[in-house]
């Protein structure tokens, strides 16, 4: 029998909620007074959106920080779903070959249509908007977002403690430092980070760290990198402080798409 799991609620503030789906990910919950938005729905194996309902009434809005399966798996309990259709191949990847789609289609889920998200959306929640910025790097259709009245920008896999440009799939590190750049007018516009892994808020110095780590890497200090092995890929590990955080890329420099 297929069973779902709850995740953890951690409140932010009176109206923003992470949900810590048991360290898999971590979606967050965004209420205005006339919508809330669902930021995340983990792998798959918990109903976010039932969890998202025993914290609000309101419409809900259910929106993709990009195509990877611990970030939009849960889907299937949404009607729609947004999210940057670059990376609409990632998610039909899980829909279509992941173990879990398998398992929650045997059981009646289905995953819905998605939406393409643009670049500068505005999501109105009433008395709270949610702005969408671009920001390719971990994948070619990464997506965060800012909510200037709470000061707080949600970033996905975009800017965390331990930042994947490995993957197939993702960009180089100049891109990277491209989106961070994007970022730097915005700068006094938050000061609390919401990411896709979280179980507490970060500051401004998870942004500042990662980007002065960027930019040393592509400098190429790179005496101290060190081996990082996740499934067959090659690659390599920059570390850096505080709490041995490391920005893992691919061994050789490859050509971005975009
Ligand atoms: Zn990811």
């Amino acid at each position: 029998m297929f069973r779902l799991r709850k995740p953890n609620i951690i409140p932010v503030n009176d109206h923003i909620w992470l949900m810590d789906d048991h360290k898999a990910a971590t979606c967050c919950l965004v209420a205005g007074h006339e919508a809330a938005m669902v930021i995340d729905t983990s792998i798959g194996v918990s109903n976010i959106r039932e969890t998202a309902r025993s914290l609000t009434d309101l419409p809900l809005i259910c929106v993709n920080t990009h195509g990877h399966r611990d970030h939009m798996g849960g889907n299937w309990s949404f009607d729609r779903a947004y999210m940057n259709l670059a990376d609409l191949p990632l998610a039909e990847r899980t829909i279509h070959s992941s173990e879990i789609a398998e398992e929650l289609k045997q059981n009646g889920f289905r995953y819905p249509a998605f939406e393409h998200i643009e670049d500068g959306h505005v999501f109105d929640l009433g008395g709270l908007e949610i702005e969408v910025m671009y920001f390719p790097g971990h994948t070619a259709g990464e997506i965060i977002l800012l909510d200037r009245t709470d000061r707080v920008l949600f970033t996905g896999d975009g800017i965390l403690e331990h930042l994947w440009l490995q993957m197939p799939e993702s960009l180089s590190v100049r891109a990277q430092i491209n989106s961070m750049e994007k970022l730097l007018p915005l700068r006094d516009s938050f000061d609390t980070i919401l990411h896709g892994h979280c179980q507490q808020p970060f500051g401004m110095e998870l942004y500042d760290t990662m980007f002065a780590a960027l930019r040393d890497l592509e400098a190429g200090n790179t005496a101290d990198d060190i081996d990082y092995e996740w499934r067959t890929f090659v690659s390599r590990a920059h570390p850096y402080q505080p709490n041995d955080r490391r920005i893992v890329y691919k061994e050789q420099p490859v050509c971005d798409t975009l």
